[in-house]
């Protein structure tokens, strides 16, 4: 079974549109969304995201949803599926904001075929 990391230079995460994240509405509270509202550029990418080398600028701080592995735990599809649940929304993420041929989705997956 294949185990999920993430990735240097991604944060396909990190560009909102709650309109594609199907599944979320009853995981995040009223709080959550205006808060992803006012994390979010005109553009859709997170303010709080440091584009020259995709990385967190209050990762330690960072939203408890932004907390990927502990946000998870909380989902139905977490507990039948683990990682492979994960797998499959970065490559959502991924897919959607880069391509699927990009050398983003083709670092992903040597990622997690390396475990
Ligand atoms: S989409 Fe996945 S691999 Fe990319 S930054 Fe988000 S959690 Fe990491
Ligand atoms: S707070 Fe950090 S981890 Fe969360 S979306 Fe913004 S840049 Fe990404």
């Amino acid at each position: 079974m294949k185990t999920w990391s993430c990735i240097e230079n991604c944060g396909a995460c990190c560009k909102f549109d709650l309109t594609d994240r199907v599944g979320l509405s009853d995981k995040l509270s009223r709080n959550d969304i205006n808060l992803i509202h006012s994390m979010t550029s005109k553009d859709g990418w997170c303010k709080h995201l440091d584009r020259s080398n995709m990385k967190c600028l209050i990762y330690d701080k960072r939203p408890h949803f932004c907390r990927v592995t502990e946000f998870t735990t909380s989902f139905k599809e977490y507990s039948e599926n683990g990682d492979e649940f994960l797998i499959d929304c970065c490559k959502q993420h991924i897919s959607t904001i880069y391509g699927k041929k990009s050398n983003e989705m083709q670092n992903f997956k040597m990622s997690i075929s390396k475990k």
